[in-house]
């Protein structure tokens, strides 16, 4: 029985991209806990050489990127257009 934690590392590995959604529905945790889990996942897997590659996410609406944030946790909001319609970040693990 593998943990959460190792599912979400071999989810991500098979270079397939995933929101933080898709890891939740998967593993049947909470959105929370996920991005728990990769906060923890980011920093445990730089021992093995590889790290989390981040598309950022995206305003529907008027398509401005939040690039940069640093962030596991989705915005909710643009601040330009204040729509609420974004498009996840999606996550993948990649060899350094
Ligand atoms: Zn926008």
């Amino acid at each position: 029985m593998k943990t959460r934690r190792e599912q979400i590392v071999e989810l991500l590995s098979k270079n397939e991209k995933m929101t933080i959604q898709e890891l939740a529905d998967f593993t049947k945790a909470s959105v929370k806990t996920v991005a728990a889990d990769l906060d923890s996942v980011r920093k445990t897997i730089k021992y093995d050489n590889k790290r989390i590659e981040v598309n950022p996410a995206s305003c529907v609406g008027c398509n401005y990127v939040f690039s940069g944030r640093g962030r596991i946790s989705d915005p909710h909001k643009c601040p330009e257009c204040h729509s609420e319609r974004i498009n996840p970040q999606k996550f993948r693990i990649v060899s350094v």
